[in-house]
C-alpha cells in the first residue's frame, strides 16, 4: 500500500492510496490540472477530506506565522546598518591594513533574501575585498568547494603580510585573526554606539567558523541581535571549471540571466572541513561562495520578470523555502545529535534544485501554497531518499555524500519526513494538538480492542441462546 500528495481536480490536496505492489508513477503538481485520471482509485471518504482540509488549514496558517512584522524588520535594519556602516567606514581609513581600504558591505543570508523564519535576530555579512589575479587549487576529495589560493606574483604590500611562508599562499587564519583584531579595536575606541539602548559586545570564537561574531542586546536584556561578519575574497575571473554544469537555470530564468550571472564576480570565504582533528595544511583552506548569486536567484525568482512585484500575480516559493526551513528547525530541535549536519544550506540548495523541476510561475501560485509545499517536500524526500544533494552551482559536490552526511543518519531524517507526511505536518500543529495527535494512536487502539471484546461478548450471548433452545 503506497500513498502520496496529489492535487484533485477540484483544488483540493488528496491522499492518494494504491494497492499495488509497485507504487504508481508520481503525481506532481504541474499547474491548473484538470482531470487526474483514475478518480475511481482514489478514497475520498469524508474523513480523508476532513484530515486533507486540516493538513491545509495547518499549512496555510503556518505560512501566515512565518512572516516577520514590518516594525521587527525595520528596528532590526536600522540597528545593523547603521553599526556596519561605522565599521566599514573605519575600516576603510585604518592605516596598517592596506587591503581593508577597499572594502565592502555585500548583505547575504536569510534576513536580505526574506526567507528568514520567525525573528529578525540573526544577520549575515559579508566584507568583501576585491583581490588581485590570482590562482586557484582544488583540495583533493572536497569535489570543487575547498581551495587553496595562491598569488600569481608578489603582490603589492597590502597582501603580502597574509601570506604564508611559502610567500604565496593567502592565509585565511592571518587575514581573520587581522579582522577580529580591527573589529574589536574599532568596538574599544570608534563606535559612537548604535540605536539608543542597545549594547554591543563581541561573541567569542567559534572553533570552524569562518565569522566575527557581533552580539547587539537590549537595555533590558529581553532582545538580542547576532551579526555574522564574515571575509569574502572577491575573484573577477571566469569562474571555476567545475561550475561549468551548474546553475541549470536555462528553463526557470533564461540563458540570458544565466549568461549575465555568470559573468559577476565570485567569492572565497575562509571555511576549513568540519572535521576534528584537522591537518594544519586544512587549516588553510578557502571555501567558494556565490551567496550573492543566491541572493539575486532569490529577489528575482519568477519566469515572468515581475512575479510578485505589486499589481502582478503572485507566487507562493519563497513561502514554501520558509516553510521547509521551519520544518527542518523544529525537527533539528527534536533530535540535534542525529540531525546535527542537516543545515539551512541543505534545504536553500534542495529548493534551487525544485525551481530548476517546476521553472513556471503558475507552478507556485500564492492561492496553492499547501499543494506547493507538499511538492517541495516530496523533492527533499528524494534527494534524501537518493542520498544525492548536489551543490547547485558545484554539481560535483554532493551536499548528503557519506562524507559530508552519515547515511544512518540520512535514514533517520528519511524516516522522520516520512512520519511528518504521514501525521500530517505535526511540526506545523499548536502544541495541545501535538498531544492530541500523540494520543490518537493509543485511543483508537482501545477502541479496536473494546469493539472485539464487544463482538466476543455477542458471539458468545448467541451461542447460549443456541444451546438454551436445544436443551430446553
Ligand atoms: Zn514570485
Amino acid at each position: 500500500m503506497t500513498s502520496e500528495w496529489v492535487p484533485h481536480s477540484n483544488n483540493k490536496v488528496i491522499r492518494f492510496q494504491s494497492a499495488e505492489a509497485d507504487p504508481p508513477p508520481r503525481q506532481r503538481f504541474h499547474g491548473p490540472i484538470e482531470t487526474l485520471g483514475r478518480e475511481e482509485s482514489v478514497e475520498t471518504t469524508p474523513a480523508i477530506i476532513l484530515q486533507e482540509k486540516e493538513l491545509s488549514k495547518r499549512i496555510r496558517l503556518m505560512a501566515k506565522k512565518l512572516t516577520i512584522k514590518p516594525e521587527e524588520r525595520k528596528l532590526a535594519a536600522e540597528i545593523i546598518n547603521d553599526l556596519v556602516d561605522q565599521l566599514i567606514c573605519f575600516l576603510r581609513n585604518n592605516e596598517k591594513y592596506a587591503c581593508f581600504k577597499e572594502v565592502k558591505k555585500l548583505t547575504a543570508g536569510s534576513y536580505y533574501e526574506f526567507v528568514k523564519i520567525s525573528h529578525p535576530d540573526e544577520f549575515d555579512i559579508m566584507l568583501t575585498i576585491p583581490l588581485p589575479r590570482i590562482k586557484w587549487t582544488e583540495v583533493e576529495a572536497f569535489s570543487g568547494v575547498l581551495y587553496k589560493l595562491t598569488v600569481s606574483r608578489m603582490p603589492r604590500n597590502d597582501l603580502k603580510m597574509f601570506l604564508l611562508d611559502d610567500c604565496e599562499t593567502i592565509s585565511p587564519l592571518k587575514m581573520m585573526e587581522e579582522l577580529r583584531t580591527l573589529i574589536k579595536q574599532f568596538l574599544k575606541t570608534s563606535y559612537k554606539g548604535c540605536h539608543k539602548n542597545w549594547k554591543v559586545k563581541l561573541q567569542r570564537k567559534a572553533q570552524g567558523s569562518p565569522a566575527v561574531t557581533m552580539l547587539l542586546q537590549d537595555s533590558e536584556g529581553e532582545q538580542d541581535i547576532s551579526i555574522d561578519l564574515v571575509l569574502g575574497l572577491e575573484v573577477s575571473q571566469k569562474w571555476p571549471n567545475c561550475t561549468n554544469d551548474g546553475m541549470n537555470i536555462d528553463e526557470w530564468l533564461g540563458k540570458k540571466t544565466k549568461g549575465d550571472l555568470k559573468h559577476k564576480p565570485f567569492y572565497f570565504v575562509p571555511k576549513h572541513p568540519r572535521r576534528r582533528a584537522l591537518s594544519e595544511d586544512l587549516k588553510e583552506t578557502w571555501r567558494i561562495s556565490f551567496s550573492h548569486i543566491e541572493k539575486i536567484l532569490m529577489m528575482n525568482h519568477g519566469s515572468a520578470k515581475n512575479c510578485c512585484e505589486r499589481g502582478a500575480a503572485h507566487c507562493c516559493r519563497k513561502i514554501c523555502l520558509r516553510l521547509m526551513k521551519y520544518l527542518v528547525h523544529v525537527l533539528k530541535e527534536q533530535y540535534p545529535q542525529e540531525l546535527s549536519k542537516l543545515y539551512s544550506y541543505c534545504v536553500k540548495t534542495a529548493y534551487f534544485h525544485s525551481m530548476v523541476r517546476r521553472p513556471k510561475d503558475d507552478q507556485w501560485p500564492a492561492s496553492k501554497v499547501d499543494e506547493c509545499f507538499l511538492n517541495f517536500l516530496d523533492d527533499f524526500i528524494e534527494h534524501v531518499e537518493k542520498s544525492e544533494l548536489k551543490h547547485f552551482f558545484v554539481p560535483t559536490y554532493n551536499l548528503f555524500d557519506s562524507k559530508n552526511f552519515a547515511q544512518k543518519n540520512l535514514k533517520f531524517l528519511l524516516k522522520v519526513l516520512k512520519e511528518q507526511k504521514a501525521n500530517h505536518i505535526l511540526a506545523f500543529a499548536p502544541p495541545e494538538e501535538h498531544q492530541q495527535e500523540a494520543l490518537a494512536p493509543q485511543s483508537q487502539h482501545l477502541l479496536v480492542k473494546l469493539a472485539a471484546l464487544f463482538v466476543i461478548f455477542l458471539i458468545f450471548v448467541f451461542f447460549v441462546k443456541i444451546f438454551k433452545m436445544f436443551y430446553q
